[in-house]
């Protein structure tokens, strides 16, 4: 068995940690979709919280329902504003780029794990 360097071991924490995070933001914007939803608002942007999966991120980014779907047409895409997006091999890049928010695609592990903690895999939607 190959043993993984500490360096490695490091990086796997951090790539689970965000995933976790960003799952986490998600399933948060994803109830304040439904609230503004029920409202009848959908037509004004709405205050969702940035995805990209900082701990210590606080941005609010003000979305239109339809840009915020455009983010949600699969599970391992996530929402954030410019400049916070996280990529690189096997982690994420960048599959839209707007002038209020980023959309990234999560890769490798990071893609799994967004994909296992999708809030929508239960058909609600
Ligand atoms: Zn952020």
């Amino acid at each position: 068995m190959a043993e993984l360097s500490e360096s490695a071991y490091v990086e796997a924490e951090t790539t689970r940690r965000i995933a976790e995070n960003e799952a986490r933001f998600r399933a948060a914007n994803e109830r304040v979709e439904e609230a503004w939803t029920r409202l009848g608002a959908s037509e004004q942007t709405m205050p969702f919280v940035c995805e990209c999966g900082r701990t210590d991120c606080l941005l609010v980014l003000r979305l239109t329902v339809d840009q915020y779907e455009q983010g949600r047409r699969n599970p391992r895409l996530f929402l954030c504003a410019p400049g916070h997006e996280i990529t690189g091999d096997d982690i994420g890049r960048v599959v839209q780029r707007e002038s209020s928010f980023v959309i990234v695609e999560k890769l490798g592990e990071a893609g799994a794990i967004a994909e296992q903690a999708d809030p929508r895999r239960d058909g609600h939607h």
